[in-house]
């Protein structure tokens, strides 16, 4: 794509640039009288407008669910970027949707700081569901692959007993998976597609949750996405927008049972990312060309860009956070 080879131009320019000035910041600092020692390599500063392409993104279609390795351009979901650093040391964690987009990206960071990762995922996405096993396996940490669909209330306690039984344990619940649908029109939406809605965004967090609830630890985290659609929804995302607004009532409500308790609840709102939801029925085509295009940042997040909030919110070092939505929108949406 003519677009993105000038944006690697830009973006290489503009890393050598980061460097120096990354250099005259980030060299070893006494603070408190106390010398620190970062990584050797400098920070290199990143311009987030040019760090990835922006639109026109090409027109693309797949049929439901999508596969990550089919998109153009290919997302980045941090596989050769994301370095850990043992904030989830022996912790075990459930990623729903794990095979691909935001949570692929939080399953390869979990693994890299030594978290063993179970992922679920459709039979269909079978092929995406390896690459991310054998990244896990990679990053020396146990993965585990339970594929299955979570609109069947039964597969959703099967998939929680069987990631206890093979990580012997769970401590980090991550409900990610997600169906969107675009329909222009609510006379579009037939009841079996309102239902795989509901069922998928909601009904499933509600049998997954309590599944998990009976082998949570105190100090656990359950992390739950949501969506800028639950804030201030598309026309054409009737449906699924409202189940995301769901999906921020749960984390409010459920956060407040389980404080007492000592397990966190919180929720990630993310804005236009590029992931194969988007180009299996989740968007318009015309909008697609131009996703991301309209925030200030002028481009398609990627889903390794939230990462380090999915990692942020299981670590015990955010302890004092439970009940938020964190946001990642290019700076556009709410929260
Ligand atoms: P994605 O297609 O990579 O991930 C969605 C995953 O949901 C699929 O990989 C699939 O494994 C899973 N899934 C769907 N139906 C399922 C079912 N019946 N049973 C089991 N698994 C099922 O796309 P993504 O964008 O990374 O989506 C992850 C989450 O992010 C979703 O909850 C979505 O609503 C949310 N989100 C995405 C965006 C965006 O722009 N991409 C924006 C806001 C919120
Ligand atoms: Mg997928």
């Amino acid at each position: 794509m003519k677009q993105e080879t000038s944006n690697m131009n830009r973006r290489n320019a503009l890393k050598g640039l980061g460097t120096t000035v990354a250099t005259l910041v980030v060299a070893p600092t006494i603070a408190g009288g106390t010398k620190v020692e970062g990584d050797s390599q400098p920070a290199v500063l990143e311009n987030p407008v040019n760090k990835y392409p922006q639109p026109p993104y090409p027109k693309q279609k797949q049929p439901h669910p999508g596969l990550a390795s089919k998109m153009d351009p290919l997302p980045d979901h941090g596989e050769k970027s994301y370095k850990g650093s043992g904030r989830l040391q022996g912790r075990k964690a459930l990623i729903t949707g794990g095979d691909s987009g935001i949570g692929r990206a939080a399953a390869i960071a979990y693994a890299r700081e030594g978290a063993d990762v179970a992922i679920n995922y459709l039979p269909a996405e079978e092929e995406d569901a390896q690459q991310v096993i054998k990244l896990i396996e990679q990053a020396g940490r146990k993965a585990v692959a339970i594929p299955g669909d979570i609109t069947d209330k039964e597969f959703c306690q099967k998939l929680v007993e069987k990631t206890v039984a093979q990580l012997g344990g769970l401590d980090i619940l991550v409900n990610n998976a997600g169906y969107q649908k675009s329909n222009l029109s609510i006379m579009d939406i037939s009841d079996e597609s309102f239902d795989a809605t509901m069922k998928t965004n909601i009904y499933a967090l509600f049998w997954i949750t309590k599944a998990a609830l009976l082998h949570l630890p105190e100090g656990a985290s359950i992390i739950a996405t949501t969506s800028v659609q639950a804030y201030d929804p598309s026309e054409n995302l009737f449906d699924y927008a409202q189940t995301k607004a769901a999906n921020v009532a749960y984390v409010k409500s459920l956060s407040k049972q389980l404080g007492p308790k000592g397990i966190r609840v919180n929720g990630v709102s993310p804005g236009p990312v590029w992931t194969p939801l988007q180009v299996c029925g989740g968007q318009e085509q015309d909008k697609l060309e131009n996703f991301g295009g309209d925030t200030p940042l002028q481009r398609a997040g990627q889903p390794a860009e939230l990462a380090s909030i999915f990692v942020q919110l299981a670590d015990n070092g955010g302890s004092y956070a439970t009940g938020q939505i964190y946001g990642a929108a290019g700076g556009g949406g709410h929260p």
